[in-house]
């Protein structure tokens, strides 16, 4: 089969507008195969997805869909805004909302029918009264602390709980979960302790479904699936676990267009701060992508050095210079000239340049480079579903 090189492909997509500079392709059947991944990886326990920040920047209502025809019933996300945008598109879906109980806001919840994940006896106190005087019991998660530090129960309270077993009787305890700091370092330590830690404190609390896993845990065996697993970045492509092989299928390819070319010669200096100097004629691309639009300002390679790699159809292009506000400069000087030219496309994200050796390089994690991706980035689905 015929390779198309960036510019075929881009052109021969007439959905793209003129007005578009960059272009964010996401891929639905990508996304599909890697939740489909997951959830024969997990065996019996079902799989969720955790869609916070816009499904990780991807868009909430388009990932939530795809998911849902592929079997995904239950959802995480962090804000009680995010849980109502998600019912719109999901009437039938379970959500849950990591924040927890926000004080004063039940309704909020009970009103979209958003299950809050509790994290403390505050908060199980309010979810409680709130049932009471409705006369109905609501379902919710508990999350209790086995080491994160962070959100949930710590032991005290879980003792409390264990104590006083009607302080979860007005309301329908649907999952006890909890949340693992160190799952994406496979041998850390802290895994094994979390999950003692977890079977200890859940065994002394009324029975319901457990979920420990995100998707470096789920990534760590079954031991660690219990009822539930909340895979979040593998399914948009990122790896589960640090300096691993990447199973998953990338999801997310960035392009940005040519704006400008032009030679620079030897002695002259390339963008913000003079960072990058020009050791012998080179022509330049500058191209419609910077950090407002998600490529991390940290990608800028340090001073003196090329930055990360691109590809104009199967032409590698280094960017050099500094990252800036809305453009990034590459040489494009080995570049057959007929394929560099105002309007063309480069793609500075993709399968060559995966988003785990951009992350990497910048010195972040792929959750932050996904989730920061710019508004203004044209988005196009692609696959089933879009
Ligand atoms: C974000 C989050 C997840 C998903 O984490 P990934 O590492 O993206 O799979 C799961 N559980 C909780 C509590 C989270 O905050």
């Amino acid at each position: 089969m015929a390779v198309l090189s960036t510019r075929e492909q881009m052109e021969a997509n007439e959905s793209i507008p003129v007005n578009a500079r960059a272009v964010l392709r996401i891929d639905l059947d990508a996304l599909r195969a890697n939740w489909r991944k997951v959830n024969e990886a997990t065996g019996r326990a079902e799989c969720a997805a955790v869609i916070k920040a816009d499904a990780y920047g991807l868009g909430l209502e388009q990932i939530c869909r795809a998911l849902t025809e592929e079997g995904c019933r239950t959802f995480f996300t962090a804000t009680i805004d995010e849980g109502r945008r998600l019912r719109e598109v999901n009437p039938g879906a379970i959500i849950y909302i990591l924040d927890g109980l926000l004080p004063g806001a039940a309704e909020y919840y009970s009103g979209f029918d958003l299950r809050p994940a509790l994290s403390s006896l505050a908060e199980i106190r309010e979810w409680a009264a709130y049932c009471r005087e409705r006369d109905t019991k609501l379902a919710a998660a508990i999350h209790i602390n086995t080491g994160m530090n962070r959100l949930g129960l710590p032991e005290s309270e879980v003792m409390e709980l264990v104590a006083h077993p009607e302080l979860l009787q007005d309301f329908r305890l649907s999952l006890v979960m909890s949340h693992l700091a160190c799952a994406d370092v496979p041998e850390h330590p802290m895994n094994a302790a979390q999950r003692a830690e977890f079977e200890r404190l859940t065994a002394m609390l009324p029975p319901a479904p457990r979920s420990l896993a995100n998707s470096g845990g789920v990534f760590l065996g079954p031991d660690y699936h219990y009822d539930l697993v909340r895979p979040g970045i593998v399914l948009y492509g990122g790896r589960a676990h640090e300096k691993r092989p990447n199973p998953m299928r990338t999801v997310v390819r960035l392009s940005a267009k040519v704006l400008q070319v032009f030679e620079v010669p030897p002695g002259q200096t390339v963008g913000y701060n003079a960072t990058y100097v020009i050791d012998k004629p080179t022509r330049v691309a500058t191209i419609a992508c910077g950090y407002a639009d998600g490529f991390l300002r940290a990608l800028s390679g340090p001073t003196g050095n090329p930055g990360p790699v691109g590809y104009i159809g199967p032409h590698p292009v280094r960017v050099i210079g500094r990252v800036s506000m809305d453009l990034i400069t590459v040489d494009v000087s080995e570049v057959p000239p007929d394929q560099v030219y105002r309007g063309a496309w480069v793609e500075v994200m993709g399968d060559r340049v995966t988003l785990d050796d951009l992350t990497d390089r910048a010195g972040t994690i792929g959750y932050e480079l996904l989730s920061r991706l710019g508004r203004r980035v044209h988005r196009i689905y692609e696959g089933a579903g879009s």
